[in-house]
């Protein structure tokens, strides 16, 4: 459905206020090269960013590129990735995904959605977030728990479907504007907007939102 022009011109002012307020959002999640990026993804799946950058830096120093994560054992990688949570799937799937990108793409991460996908343990989020930030190329909106809650409350959209709220989010955000905002709204659900009592009162965006299910 498109967009009204009210709801075009609220979430411009939306935008232009979450920049301002966090002129330094970007991604949380550390890393040097797009494979580490990656990596750090995959492990982040029910797990805080704070805790996967504790986890990586052992991990990357053990497996600096792909040909030596394809070769980890399944045991050694899960005693380095434990404290991630669901590490024996998340040890298969970074095994397999690298043995892919080995035999698929010379060791290197594809710079494609199509390829992405195709990888162990890549989804459109994964997809989304290593595109975006390893690479600069915008090809949609990265919707985790932070991001649908956000764009329900402040009205963007009112789908719970994570690939409905990206759809609707690239039909109100432009595209330059793709990979920033989702660290905008991750920054705002930290700091004001949070899962449990938001604190509407001192929010920089009171006016705009009308705090839908609030
Ligand atoms: S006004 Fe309340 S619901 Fe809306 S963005 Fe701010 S904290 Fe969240």
């Amino acid at each position: 459905m498109t967009p009204s022009p009210a709801l075009r011109r609220r979430t411009t002012q939306i935008l232009a206020i979450l920049k301002r307020t966090y002129p330094e959002a970007h991604c949380a999640l550390h890393f040097t090269t797009p494979l580490e990026l990656l990596i750090a993804t995959i492990l982040s799946a029910q797990c805080t960013d704070e805790r996967v950058n504790q986890v990586t830096p052992a991990l990357f120093a053990r497996c600096p590129d792909a040909t030596s994560l394809a070769a980890i054992s399944q045991n050694e990688l899960e005693k380095i990735i434990h404290s991630t949570g669901f590490y024996r799937a998340k040890a298969r799937s970074l095994r397999s995904c690298a043995a892919s990108l080995v035999a698929n793409h010379q060791g290197k991460v594809p710079r494609t959605m199509e390829a992405l996908h195709k990888l162990a343990g890549v989804g459109r989020k994964t997809a989304n977030v290593v595109l975006g930030n390893a690479f600069g190329l915008a090809e949609g909106v990265v919707v985790d728990t932070h991001v649908g809650r956000l764009s329900r409350r402040m009205g963007l959209t009112r789908h719970l479907d994570p690939v409905k709220v990206e759809s609707a989010l690239v039909r109100l955000i432009p595209k330059e504007d793709w990979t920033l905002v989702s660290h905008l709204l991750i920054a705002h659900g930290r700091k004001r907007c949070m899962a449990r009592n938001p604190n509407c009162a001192q929010c920089e965006l009171k006016k705009l939102c009308p705090q839908r299910g609030v």
